[in-house]
């Protein structure tokens, strides 16, 4: 089901008992993995681990910083504190404010002075080289390397906001085909796509790739000046928050009648899209999603022409470990989310994407989007 259903009352909040759980998890991980702690700045990570989004991504450190064995301690610019003091998080926390002229780093409790801490990927430099400063015995690891799989799995509660961002991108999808494309900018369609994607229930629109013609050949093209066309391929990838959690999905529609190779292509990418959907399951590896999708489209002589990986975990943030990408042997696991989303680009020509959000069950995919992946007509 699509349309209304995807409007649906809003869920519950997640509570100070959700994030502690998940503190408490991440303190779990950090400690399997020999860390001394995390070190998580404002953004995905803190958003997840705590509800907080400070106002502001301001020079002023704001750190949470997770120990196993310890209380978590937030440390947070005084002039802020108040509102920390706010965050759904908040009740499983310790603050630990700063004022302007205090060395916000003698706020960080760091554990002795030679232990290896996970650090948010988008910490700012200057707040690293602060710390090291401090304790140039500590040594720090990207967070997204030392526990990749932090945020991977994502529990019921995750999983029906995903799949409700997902079915409202759906909706979109099923009301931008009624709109005109002969003779109008991307501009225009990228416009539609995000109110759609507004009435339908996303809070915030991230991304409405519109690719017409040899636009299409480039994967993230930004919708531009260019006037759609009789004869047009045109990859249509859009996505954005709905409830805190991402929507990413991508159909390619024809203006008119397509021609025997355009459905030549997007045939082969169909079936290498439903190839990797099908190679789903738990305990196969992620780059066992990449290889199915691409034996089909290399098979049939376009294998220099699927240029990206297939695919990447999506939660909190649209870009997230798992990714679906030779190398990677993580295996999978029931209630991780990510797209496939195989593509052919055809330079000066054409590109044919199709993308769905997929979540690992017991039995192997259940898929977020279901619009039909046949290649539609569009006037
Ligand atoms: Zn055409
Ligand atoms: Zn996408
Ligand atoms: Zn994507």
């Amino acid at each position: 089901m699509t349309g209304m259903s995807a409007q649906s009352t809003a869920p519950a909040p997640f509570t100070a008992d959700d994030y502690q759980g998940r503190m408490a998890r991440a303190a779990s991980a950090a400690a399997a993995a020999g860390l001394a702690g995390l070190l998580v700045a404002p953004g995905p990570d803190l958003v997840w681990l705590t509800g907080y989004r400070p106002t502001a991504d301001t020079e002023r450190l704001t750190l949470l910083v997770i120990v196993p064995d310890q209380d978590p301690v937030l440390v947070v610019p005084t002039l802020e504190a108040g509102d920390a003091a706010h965050a759904p998080g908040a009740p499983a926390l310790t603050l630990r404010d700063w004022r302007d002229g205090q060395d916000p780093y003698a706020a960080v409790p760091l554990t002795g002075t030679d232990g290896r801490y996970g650090i948010s990927d988008n910490a700012w430099a200057m707040h690293l080289l602060g710390l090291q400063r401090r304790a140039p015995a500590t040594s720090y690891a990207a967070l997204s390397e030392a526990l990749p799989m932090l945020r991977a799995v994502k529990d019921d509660a995750e999983l029906g906001r995903l799949t409700a961002a997902g079915a409202a991108a759906d909706a979109a999808y099923q009301e931008i085909k009624q709109v005109a494309f002969e003779g109008r900018r991307e501009t225009d369609i990228a416009g539609d796509l995000a109110r759609l994607l507004r009435r339908f229930g996303h809070a915030q629109v991230d991304f409405t790739v519109v690719g017409s013609g040899p636009n299409g050949a480039d994967p993230h093209h930004e919708a531009g000046e260019r006037i759609v066309q009789q004869g047009d391929m045109v990859v249509l990838d859009f996505g954005g928050l709905m409830h805190g959690y991402g929507s990413d999905t991508t159909r390619t529609v024809h203006v008119g009648e397509p021609s025997d190779e355009e459905r030549r292509v997007h045939e082969v990418v169909r079936e290498a899209q439903q190839r990797a959907v099908e190679a789903v399951r738990p305990g196969a590896a992620c780059q066992d999603i990449d290889r199915a999708a691409r034996e089909v489209i290399t098979q049939a002589g376009y294998g220099d022409r699927f240029i990206h990986r297939t695919g990447h975990g999506i939660g909190v943030t649209t870009h997230e470990p798992p990714y679906m990408i030779e190398g990677e042997r993580q295996p999978l696991v029931p209630g991780m989310c990510f797209s496939v989303e195989p593509g052919i680009y055809l330079p000066g020509r054409f590109g044919v994407r199709i993308e769905d959000i997929v979540t690992v069950t017991e039995d192997g995919a259940r898929r977020l989007n279901n619009t039909p992946r046949e290649l539609a007509v569009v006037h």
